[in-house]
């Protein structure tokens, strides 16, 4: 059993909006320290540090994007210099585009996708195992993918794309798993279904998770920090013998 008593550090890409921000909101809540990541919305992101500095946490927010690997290499050496530890990856930025029939998709459009679902997810995990590994000095870890129940439902006439990345997204997840445990490291994934978020907005239906809320058992969307509940516990000690596990947070759907 460990004998280390410092608080945890905790790196969440896109944490300043949705998903991110709920799950800072709680690991800060739970005696996390945290790096959070943001791409474009400094505000928001600072709005979430805030938060989580007012129940104790020490916060360092970061401006990095993660499909570019000289951003993702200058926000792990900022973490580096104010914390010089990692703990907990949550790989959680992700974009999807517009609904669209398959055959008006861009090469520009998928390419954006998986630059930043997949791409971007590996070069962040490539760095958080560098600090991370017992092979390399570290204290071992645990990486939690946000994948989708888009990776199995496929998305179709809305976004096979963004699926597909969040597919790419479990086999990284199965993959590293086996690879990074005799390293320490755990990597798991939740695949949230229909949550109450912007990023509806951002493929142009605002309106997505109600108009879809009959497809699900549960009868409703989920919010925000009921996936955030599935990441943390992921990433705790709690979690201990759980590595490779894709985790629906979908609510039967
Ligand atoms: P959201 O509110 O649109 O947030 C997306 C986050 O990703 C934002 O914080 C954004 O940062 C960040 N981001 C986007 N591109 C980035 C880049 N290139 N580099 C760094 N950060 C970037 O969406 P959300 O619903 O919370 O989504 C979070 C994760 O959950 C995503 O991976 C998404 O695919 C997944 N998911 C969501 C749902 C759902 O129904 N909401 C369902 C399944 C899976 P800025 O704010 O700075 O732009």
């Amino acid at each position: 059993m460990s004998t280390d008593t410092r608080r945890q550090v905790m790196l969440i890409t896109g944490g300043g909006r949705g998903i991110g921000a709920a799950t800072a909101e709680l690991a800060a809540a739970r005696g996390y320290d945290l790096v959070l990541a943001y791409r474009a919305d400094a505000a928001a992101a600072e709005s979430v540090a805030e938060a989580a500095r007012s129940v104790g946490a020490r916060v360092e927010v970061v401006q990095a994007d993660v499909s570019e690997e000289a951003s993702v290499l200058a926000l792990f050496a900022r973490l580096d210099e104010v914390f010089g530890r990692l703990d907990v990856l949550v790989n959680n930025a992700g974009v999807l585009d517009r609904s669209q029939p398959f055959v008006e998709y861009t090469a520009e459009r998928m390419k954006r996708i998986f630059e930043t679902n997949v791409f971007g997810a590996f070069l962040v995990a490539r760095e958080a195992v560098r600090r991370m590994s017992t092979a390399a000095g570290g204290r071992g870890g645990s990486i939690v993918n946000v994948s989708s129940a888009a990776a199995r439902m496929g998305a179709p006439n809305e976004y096979v794309d963004y699926a597909a990345s969040k597919g790419a997204m479990d086999s990284m997840t199965l993959g590293l798993s086996k690879e990074l445990a005799p390293l320490g490291i755990r990597v798991n994934a939740v695949r949230p279904g229909l949550i109450h978020t912007d990023i509806h907005a951002s493929g142009g239906r605002p309106d997505r998770v109600e108009a879809l809320s009959a497809q699900v058992p549960m009868a409703r969307g989920g919010t925000a920090t009921e996936v955030a509940e599935a990441i943390v516990w992921l990433a705790s000690g709690a979690a201990s013998y759980t590595t490779g596990a894709l985790l629906d947070v979908s609510g039967g759907r």
